[in-house]
């Protein structure tokens, strides 16, 4: 993956933090004042008692035995999970000389039963059922309950609360005058708003990212939104103004079973957010098993009176806190990216979430802070992570962009690169040269050797040409990475491109390719084998009339042809020497009527016996002239043929045709003669070929041992095992196999001899110049050497004057063909050139005697 600067995202998150900072500050700033604030013009006195949850203990009896209550600070009171009755009184006496209003609040809003009454000279005045089961209260009453109450001037009152609840019972209960109590429900729904709207907007942005890039970890985001909003919604008590009263009870009922859905969506998106389900290792399967462990927990809630559910909940919690932790920590080793986003955004919430029961067990005191610390954790953590997971959507495009536009092997711009690149010069009209360089017989190569090694050579090649264009400004950078320039591109497994621009005239662009293809050039050990890292280069120019970059790479393309066909290694695009694709097609039915009507014509050329010089037989070379373009070479509609599956009938053609000729040969009483055939590797791999040629040697009554089929070390590049078979079979019946070429590809003679092969035919590449070339010389030695130990026929072709035929004789090599014997002859000629030849040998030897 790119690396991606962080930086300015690292700085936007601390913005972020301290803007939300100043919300919760605002809003901290403008709370109700405490108890302790209330004016010290009121005393007031705390006592509670606690009974069991079935006491029936009256208010009558409290007041005439007021030693039943214990007088203690709140601090004193020792709340439990266990259900039972709270009773507290609350004396307070107003040392003003007016009557004041005062408005005792309570902060919890869960409690099942809430009863306060205002006691005066023993007798109850003033009362309200604040509870849940009091279903008339106001959306008011409930999201802030609270007991207006009057004192007259210099006077005392008692207050008594019930409190009774299956869940949390601890309440704590503030004394507010009228414009702190006003100004207490304003906060309050400040507070609703800020955290109703922020939850909403982000649960809406992260569906618009789901359906963006369909990536389930945005729902997951937000079923956890969506529970935090339901569990707050009860809790903090937004959710009076948002849902029905029927809903709310349903919500209340089942708070512990939200509480649990929070908790289960948090983990599953720590899982996927830190992308566990990739590595499926043991972490993610205990991740699942536990959120699966979650989601029981959270049925059985659903059955479970709350006191029981809520200490369950409480507890399994603490092992998905030691869970999580587990795997952040893992992932922060490991150096993961997103970590530290993810610990950035769920540090609020876990310290809020943290301070919670906290607060509730009366470990820390219960504040207007800590009272909303989790809600505050909750703004913190969804406006956080929403940002994250933008970046994340970022992160992913930014991949995506990558992968669409480099070789992922290699690391190397692509075509898409190359072509935008091209495109971009094309538009600031700067002229310049595409040069792609291909590695030759590289798909051979790529058959025998594993993909790490292929990567290797990749790896090579770009270390090569990279420090060899680095301080060439010539060549134009095709992509910016950090500082470094990369000027290479990788089309395909075998095929690079460079870019140079138009201050380079032919001949020294053509020089540095030279040089580059040098510094490429290198033996490299792959698999056993030695590797001639040889390769050929197609140029072509491109200047402002050019309008797209396809076309240009197509011409570079089309120069590597050329540079096949004309043999040259540097070959720059020749428009007339291009065979576009409607010329190849009307060059393919060319061939198949020329085939169907005969047009075609075998030609042979003599391969010698170097010992006694007698002819052992002929190569068959197949000679197409066209009505309109004069003679075309067999290696320029050969692959023709191949690309538009019509090989199979030319060869079939052409086996036909040798296979009379032989005859006619018999007839004429040269009776031992063999026959050469060029097979194509799409020939042996058909599954036809086999009955086609025992079919044709039934028709023709050949003898199957007169005939030799030539083949290229391609043929064992596709289906190996189905071509040795079909080898086999033929082998079987009594046709030789040559192969052809060798020593341009990379197949290793052992692995040759493994085959049905008999005979190998040295390249003429090597045996041309192998009396001033000493590298080519060790090659034809050391190649006629090893086929002599493997019991091979060894042909060299390409046999042009005395000198290499001598050099060849020494070297121990049995069979020669060129055009020092003679060239490729047509059927009638090559009749002629035999009779002749045979009664200049037979002369020879007369006079020898
Ligand atoms: P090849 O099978 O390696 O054929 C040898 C080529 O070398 C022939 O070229 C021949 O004319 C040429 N050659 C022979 N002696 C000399 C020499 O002393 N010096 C030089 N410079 N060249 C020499 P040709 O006929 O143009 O064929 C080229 C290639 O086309 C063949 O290479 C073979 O791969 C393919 N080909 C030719 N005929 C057929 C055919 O009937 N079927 C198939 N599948 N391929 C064919
Ligand atoms: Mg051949
Ligand atoms: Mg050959």
């Amino acid at each position: 993956m790119p690396s991606i600067s962080i930086k300015g995202r690292m700085l936007a998150y601390l913005l972020l933090i301290v803007l939300l900072s100043q919300v919760s500050t605002l809003i901290t700033n403008v709370s109700p004042v405490a108890e302790d604030s209330l004016d010290l013009n009121f005393d007031i006195k705390h006592a509670f008692l606690t009974t069991p949850i079935d006491s029936n203990l009256s208010l009558t009896t409290l007041i005439n035995n007021p030693d039943y209550l214990t007088v203690a600070p709140p601090e004193a009171i020792p709340w439990r999970f266990e259900p039972q009755i709270y009773w507290l009184r609350f004396t307070l006496k107003n040392n003003t000389d007016e009557e004041r209003t005062l408005h005792a609040t309570f902060n919890n809003l869960m409690l099942d039963d809430l009863h306060v009454l205002q006691v005066e000279n023993s007798e109850v005045i003033n009362s309200i059922e604040l509870g849940w089961d009091n279903r008339n209260l106001t959306p008011i009453q409930r999201s802030t309950p609270s007991f207006r109450f009057n004192i007259k001037a210099q006077n005392t009152t008692q207050l008594f609360a019930r409190i009774s609840t299956d869940g949390i019972t601890k309440t704590n209960i503030n004394f507010l005058e009228g414009h702190q109590f006003i100004q207490h429900v304003k906060n309050t729904h400040l507070i609703y708003g800020v955290l109703v709207g922020i939850m909403v907007m982000i649960a809406l942005y992260n569906l618009i990212l789901f359906f963006v890039i369909h990536d389930k970890l945005y729902l997951i985001y937000i079923g956890y939104i969506l529970s935090i909003l339901m569990m707050s919604g009860v809790v903090i008590g937004f959710g009076h103004y948002i849902w029905s009263e029927a809903i709310m009870a349903v919500f209340r009922r089942n708070i512990v079973s939200l509480n649990f859905s929070a908790t289960i969506f948090s983990l599953l998106f720590a899982i996927f957010f830190l992308k566990y389900h990739l590595d499926n290792d043991k972490y993610y399967k205990v991740g699942i098993l536990y959120t699966a462990i979650m989601i029981l927990g959270s049925v059985v809630s659903l059955f479970l009176p709350e006191h029981i559910s809520a200490p369950l909940f409480f507890t399994l919690m603490i092992g998905l806190y030691v869970l999580c932790i587990i795997l952040i920590t893992r992932k922060a080793i490991a150096d993961f990216y997103w970590t530290k986003f993810y610990i950035i955004s769920w540090l609020p919430l876990l310290i809020g979430a943290a301070i919670q029961p906290l607060e509730l067990v009366g470990t820390i005191p219960s504040t207007f802070h800590s009272h909303y610390a989790f809600s505050f954790g909750v703004v913190f953590e969804i406006t956080l992570m929403a940002m994250a997971l933008a970046e994340r959507m970022r992160a992913q495009k930014e991949l995506a962009l990558y992968n669409a536009t480099h070789n992922l092997n290699s690391n190397l711009p692509n075509q898409n690169l190359l072509s935008t690149r091209l495109q971009d010069q094309i538009r600031h009209r700067q002229d310049g040269y595409l040069c792609l360089l291909k590695i030759v017989k590289y798909q051979t190569l790529s058959a025998y050797i594993s993909s790490e090694e292929s990567h290797r050579i990749t790896k090579y090649i770009q270390q090569k040409s990279s420090q060899k264009l680095a301080t060439a400004s010539e060549f134009i950078t095709i992509e910016k990475r950090k500082s470094k320039s990369i000027k290479i591109a990788q089309l395909t497994e075998d095929t690079f491109a460079i870019i140079s621009n138009s201050t380079l005239k032919n001949d020294r662009l053509k020089a540095y390719i030279e040089e580059l293809m040098d510094s490429i050039y290198e033996t490299l050990n792959v698999s056993g084998f030695s590797v001639n890292l040889a390769s050929q280069c197609g140029i072509t120019r491109f200047t402002k009339q050019d309008q797209q970059a396809e076309a240009i790479i197509k011409r570079a393309y089309q120069a590597i042809e050329q540079s096949q066909r004309s043999g040259k290694v540097i070959q720059f695009y020749r428009e007339r020497d291009s065979i576009n694709q409607s010329q190849k097609l009307s060059l393919a039915s060319d061939l198949q009527s020329a085939i169907r009507n005969g047009e075609l014509e075998l030609y042979h050329q003599p391969q010698i016996d170097l010992s006694t010089r007698e002819v052992i037989g002929s190569e068959v070379l197949v000679r197409w002239r066209h009505r309109t373009h004069g003679m075309i070479l067999p290696e320029e509609f050969i692959p023709i043929a191949e690309d538009m599956g019509i090989i199979n009938e030319l060869t079939q053609w052409v086996l036909k045709t040798a296979c009379q000729q032989l005859r006619d040969l018999a007839n004429q009483g040269i009776t031992h003669h063999r026959i050469s055939v060029n097979i194509s590797g799409k020939d042996i791999s058909s599954p036809q070929f086999l009955s086609d040629v025992s079919n044709l040697l039934a028709q023709t009554k050949t003898p199957p041992q007169r005939l030799t089929f030539e083949l290229t070390e391609s043929v064992m590049v596709d289906s190996f095992q189905d071509v040795n078979n079909t080898m086999k079979t033929l082998s079987n019946l009594g046709i030789h196999f040559s192969i052809d070429d060798y020593g341009t590809g990379y197949s290793s003679l052992s692995y040759i001899s493994q085959m049905a092969f008999t005979a190998l035919k040295i390249d003429k590449s090597f045996i041309q110049d192998m009396d001033n070339d000493a590298k080519n010389f060790t090659i034809v030695k050391t190649t006629l050497d090893m086929a002599q130990a493997l019991n091979l026929k060894v042909v060299a072709e390409g046999i042009e004057c005395p000198r290499i035929e001598q050099l060849l004789i020494d070297c121990g090599c049995g069979i020669g063909q060129g055009f020092f014997y003679s060239p490729p002859l047509a059927f009638g000629e090559y009749g002629q050139w035999l009779r002749e030849y045979q009664s200049h040998q037979r002369h020879l030897n007369i006079t020898a005697i």
